[in-house]
């Protein structure tokens, strides 16, 4: 278990921040020579450290332990972001995420809900359920610890189908946005079941238009984040796994890397795909750009 201590990012964000039980602003605790922490101003609840930022979770919601990967199984996690999961790098999601990153300059904040170890920017706050590396803030997506109208943009990658009420996230994210202010949304349509630490729902472009629109948000654009030629590589590669699985359970994860590598090539149809109007059917995710009405509801 990975458990050295870090040096911790400074609060310079807790003028955005608030309480996840009663909404009010955090006010710093200087520690001298230990971290510091914050205090709620209103129900005077003190926070603790995390393991790289701060523990904003609601009450009565434990801190789970640190599930860095040993060491040992670090060389799985690099294989399955190199090869496996690339969604996330797809040209779709980069034009869309640069866009609306390019809404934060020196004076404002964003937020990336369950960005576990990524770092897409400086003033991209990164808040996830579970401890890590990189991030801030532990809190849940449902008791978003941010004032009103606080945030620049807030950015979310294949997070909401792991969570039991995404509505309700949505509408957490509208109220922290500030008027005008851009959400970055992405998720699955096609992929296997993945618990992180749940699987709850797939997504549609048009079901992610109406859990946008019902929140509250305008939509700026929705399309395919990854198109249907990497659908059908995942399904082949769980398809092999399963198989492999069958004979022998414990061939599932090398038939899984293996299927990883031959199948690979099917991937690049996506390009094809790219412009096809079909492609919506079969889409492996879909990424939207949704803003706050600058009069909001
Ligand atoms: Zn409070």
């Amino acid at each position: 278990m990975t458990t050295a201590p870090l040096t911790p990012r400074p609060l310079d964000w807790l003028a955005v921040a608030a309480c996840p039980d009663c909404r009010a602003p955090l006010e710093p605790i200087r520690g001298g020579a230990t971290r510091e922490t914050a205090r709620c101003s209103g129900c005077a609840r003190p926070f603790a450290p995390s393991y790289s930022g701060l523990n904003l979770l609601p009450s009565g919601i434990e801190l789970r332990p640190n599930e860095a990967a040993p060491t040992s199984r670090r060389w799985r996690s690099k294989f399955v972001a190199s090869i496996y999961t690339r969604h996330n790098r797809s040209p779709n999601v980069r034009r869309a995420l640069s866009r609306v990153l390019a809404a934060l300059d020196d004076a404002s904040w964003g937020l990336n809900i369950g960005s576990a170890n990524t770092r897409y920017h400086d003033r991209l706050l990164n808040l996830d359920i579970a401890e890590s590396d990189n991030v801030d803030i532990v809190a849940t997506a449902d008791r978003l610890p941010f004032r009103d109208d606080a945030l620049a943009c807030v950015v979310s990658q294949e997070v909401f189908e792991h969570l039991p009420d995404p509505a309700a996230a949505a509408r957490e994210v509208l109220r922290v946005l500030r008027p005008g202010g851009l959400f970055y949304f992405q998720v699955p349509f096609i992929i296997g079941f993945h618990s992180a630490p749940h699987d709850f729902w797939r997504f549609t472009h048009r079901g992610v238009e109406q859990l946008l629109s019902s929140a509250g948000f305008e939509i700026v654009e929705i399309g395919a984040a990854v198109g249907p030629g990497t659908s059908l590589y995942r399904i082949s590669v769980e398809y092999f796994a399963t198989l492999a699985a069958a004979l022998a359970t414990k061939l599932y994860f090398p038939a899984k890397a293996l299927a990883a590598v031959i199948c690979a090539p099917l991937r690049w149809t996506d390009f094809v795909a790219r412009e096809y109007s079909n492609t919506n059917r079969i889409a492996a995710g879909f990424l939207a750009i949704a803003r706050k009405p600058a009069a909001s509801p």
